[in-house]
């Protein structure tokens, strides 16, 4: 089941269903408290009743078939685009010349969906900022057959993350759930390094694997990926995000990455603290570091409640990954 369709499904429904709803209660109170005018032989009530019963009629008709119409053809169509993309995404696979274009399909669609978002991102800049979308799921790799973490282990950061951009910038994170890879990672998906290293190392066994593994567990709403626009963040469980260093002042360790629009996917460590998927999704939205300990994007030791600026805020919004549906 595509989750944009039953996102559409869930929006039909509380935005139009429900309050033409409640205004047919309310008119039912009225219809039965309405007193009877004797002279036209009640015709005060009956019309009322009547504007009342067309009401149910045609929301029924236009709203509550409509909006299962919808549904149907949304996942029809969301199927066959889903296995077109699927076999793209095999493509995608191969390593290297699938890495590169990956890298490039992926910039390219960040910067077609940027510009088709300048109008939005203007009236957000005014302080028009309707509620946005963003699809965020979960992939745990296996090490000889075994997951190397459980959707318990990466809970807190999803949750936390749901919470911020919820808070900070009206954006509802639509969690599309935690799905363990079907095949053993090679050490190249499970030891990333957050680096110019990591960068050429996606388009090798490693970033073949997290390519391979996402079109199989993240089948569905595959289209997006491809397309860009809405695309699922992938939040990519690994062993250990490198580099690590140790010197005499203490050790820094570093848990999760980011490549901004050059991956569908960021990744993190198991358990490192509730924030860093936060931290790294605001990455993929071409968030960078800051300098500010409250902030969200401060590189180190994250705050409990960290907080976004304002232009932060409009630069996620702006993003591919953040949409209306
Ligand atoms: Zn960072």
């Amino acid at each position: 089941m595509a989750l944009v369709c039953r996102e559409i499904h869930e929006w039909i429904e509380q935005q139009i269903e429900r309050p033409i709803e409640t205004w047919e209660n309310q008119q039912e109170q009225r219809c039965r408290a309405e007193p009877c005018n004797w002279w036209c032989l009640c015709c005060n009530r009956w019309f009322c009743w009547l504007v009342w019963v067309l009401v149910r009629i045609i929301r029924w008709v236009l709203v509550t078939v409509g909006k299962w119409v919808v549904r149907v053809v949304c996942e029809v169509v969301s199927f066959v685009l889903d296995v077109i993309a699927f076999v793209i995404n095999l493509i995608l696979s191969i390593p290297i010349i699938g890495g590169i274009i990956r890298t490039i399909l992926n910039w390219v669609t960040e910067i077609i969906w940027r510009v088709v978002g300048l109008f939005d991102l203007a009236l957000g800049a005014i302080g028009i900022r309707p509620r946005k979308r963003m699809y965020v799921g979960v992939i745990i790799p296996l090490r000889d057959g075994t997951p190397i973490a459980t959707e318990a282990d990466i809970l807190p950061q999803i949750n936390k993350a749901i919470e911020l951009y919820d808070r900070l910038c009206n954006v509802k994170i639509v969690y599309a759930g935690t799905c363990t890879a079907g095949i053993n990672a090679p050490s190249g998906a499970l030891n990333v390094s957050c680096d110019a290293g990591g960068f050429f190392s996606d388009w090798w066994v490693g970033g073949s694997y997290i390519e391979f593994v996402s079109s199989t567990c993240k089948f569905s709403d595959g289209w997006r990926r491809v397309l860009g626009y809405g695309a699922e963040i992938i939040v990519m469980v690994v062993a250990n995000v490198e580099p690590d260093t140790t010197t005499p002042a203490g050790t820094t360790s570093t848990v999760g990455c980011s490549f901004a629009s050059t991956h569908n996917y960021v990744v993190v460590e198991a358990t490192p603290g509730p924030a860093v998927a936060a931290h790294e999704i605001g990455h993929a939205c071409w968030l960078g570091h800051t300098d500010d300990s409250a902030n969200l994007m401060w590189p180190s030791n994250l705050a409990t409640n960290p907080t976004l600026t304002d232009g932060q805020i409009l630069l996620v919004r702006w993003s591919k990954h953040c949409v209306y549906f």
